[in-house]
């Protein structure tokens, strides 16, 4: 929708003589003092397609075509604000973009620029101060002074896991093979997840930065980001932003002059969620089946080509030109402690404003849902989050006030995982919820292990007959028992968390599975 309008607007603008007189021919190119830029993603989903008046700051929400004339006509040539195409809420309309909840309650730093800058041009990301910690790191630091600030700032990684990013570095620096590879991991394959495809999309040049610094402290010269299939516009921005740095003298040998040389290559997943298991990505990208092997050796050991392998997701490099250039202390000063800085997610479902939202760690799920999200969608009322996709597990009222953040979502039985953000209401069902999940991950389930490849097909085939109505008692418990086995015996990530939606339902929400097969008997 968002393409429609900008081809639109630029037409308008071309065609318009009326426009072109009053301010040169120089608007239909957009270069000049007035024009339209094609952004990335603004995050505020629900309301899109949307067009921000700079300098104003103006937000303007469900901007069809028909509007672009009164758009140009009353507030571009005469300042005047249009009011039908504001946001509104409670009451209350809202002419500026950071003023409207949905804005106000967030903390984007790394969003910052998502929405704000043509990802299309390098300059762009530049006169936002782009490129500059690269050059601090080249020019001011060693790489162990690298690995120690981003140890420092206790970065943890946000693809899921929350592993410590700079002890994973040092762990790659300090292996005697000299052959090192960075790998991001852009395979976001998670159902309600685009966390990572807005960066790439709206900010490809930031997460490149932070790989291209990553590379420097481990001593790496080559990089691979693997991107999935469905994402054909990151892609296309990515390879844009990669032959602009190249260009630029940016990327490639002997960057800014220095002995420091790297060079980027990107590879298209074929939409295996699986593959965004490490071994099996860097399989992948070699050229063969993307399966997880059996570990150790660590991806940090033996990950590409069976080098030492630096693999971090979107969101954790897209963070690191920042913490180079403001310091770890700054970054500990966001959130709590043992999780600091923000986070990402992809708030979806039964909530009033879906979008992409970006919070300090620590943030509540009552805050996300009712200041940011706006609160529960039509007459129903909040019943359970999703959190970290098929991997994670559901959250419900009582978890409202829980902080998100690594730790606390792991004692719940829950984590953060990528960062998607499934909101549901009370005419959810959690066995149909259960039952979609474990279809999901049976279905990805690459088949090398039994448990995972047999268990997770059992245990769809227990949830098809509770939800169909031909359920017992008994396949509660053979539900659990399957579950057991899976986790513990699982070769990989994806079926060692196969069971946790089903498992986290069936302790929250037992009554709905009884309920299912005492009724229908
Ligand atoms: Fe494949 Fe599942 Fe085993 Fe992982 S757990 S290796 S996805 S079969």
């Amino acid at each position: 929708g968002s393409g429609q309008i900008y081809d639109r607007m630029c037409e308008l603008v071309k065609n318009n003589p009326d426009v072109e007189v009053h301010f040169g021919p120089e608007i239909a190119h957009g270069d000049g003092e007035i024009g339209v830029k094609k952004s990335g993603c603004h995050g505020f989903c629900e309301m899109g397609p949307l067009m921000r008046i700079e300098p104003q700051g103006i937000l303007y929400t469900k901007v069809q075509l028909e509007d672009c004339d009164e758009i140009f006509h009353r507030t571009i040539e005469k300042g005047d604000v249009i009011r039908h195409l504001l946001f509104k809420q409670d009451g209350i309309e809202y002419k500026k973009q950071e003023e409207i909840p949905f804005y106000k309650k967030q903390t984007r730093n790394v969003l910052k620029n998502c929405g704000h800058i043509d990802a299309e041009h390098i300059s762009e990301y530049i006169s936002t101060g782009g490129y500059r910690a690269l050059e601090k790191v080249l020019f001011e630091m060693t790489p162990e002074e690298v690995i120690k600030e981003i140890s420092d700032s206790n970065l943890r990684g946000r693809g899921g896991g929350g592993f410590p990013t700079g002890y994973k570095w040092s762990q790659v620096a300090r292996q005697q093979e000299k052959e090192r590879y960075v790998v991001c991991n852009g395979d976001e394959g998670d159902p309600g997840a685009f966390m990572d495809r807005s960066i790439m999309e709206g900010d490809p040049h930031k997460m490149i930065e932070g790989m291209m610094i990553g590379a420097y402290a481990v001593g790496a010269k080559e990089g691979y980001i693997y991107v999935r299939a469905e994402y054909p516009l990151a892609i296309s921005r990515l390879k844009i932003a990669i032959a602009q740095a190249e260009e630029c003298g940016l990327l490639g040998d002997n960057i800014l002059g220095t002995d420091f040389s790297f060079h980027l290559h990107i590879n298209r997943g074929a939409g295996a969620f699986v593959c965004g298991e490490g071994s099996a990505l860097t399989a992948s990208i070699e050229g063969n089946r993307g399966m997880p092997r059996v570990k150790p050796p660590r991806t940090v050991e033996q990950g590409l080509f069976a080098k030492p392998t630096v693999l971090n997701n979107v969101e954790t490099f897209a963070n690191v030109p920042m913490i180079i250039m403001e310091g770890a202390q700054w970054f500990k000063n966001i959130g709590p402690e043992n999780s600091p800085g923000t986070k990402a997610f992809a708030l979806t479902g039964s909530v009033k404003h879906t979008g992409l939202i970006e919070v300090p760690m620590g943030t509540t799920l009552r805050e996300v849902i009712y200041d940011i999200g706006g609160g529960i969608k039509g007459d129903g009322a909040f019943k359970a989050v999703q959190i970290g996709g098929p991997s994670g597990g559901c959250l419900t009222d009582q978890h409202l006030d829980v902080s998100l953040d690594f730790d606390s979502l792991k004692k719940m039985g829950a984590m953060i995982g990528s960062g998607g953000l499934v909101v549901m209401d009370n005419h959810t069902c959690m066995v149909e919820v259960a039952r979609f999940f474990m279809n999901f991950t049976q279905n990805e389930s690459c088949g090398k292990c039994v448990p995972c490849r047999e268990g997770t097909k059992r245990m769809l085939e227990i949830l098809e007959r509770i939800v169909a109505g031909n359920g017992k008692m008994e396949d509660l418990d053979l539900l659990e028992e399957l579950a057991t086995t899976i986790t513990e015996t699982a070769l990989c990530g994806l079926g060692k968390s196969a069971a946790l939606p089903v498992m986290s339902t069936l302790k929250l929400f037992r009554d709905e599975y009884v309920e299912h097969v005492v009724d229908k008997r």
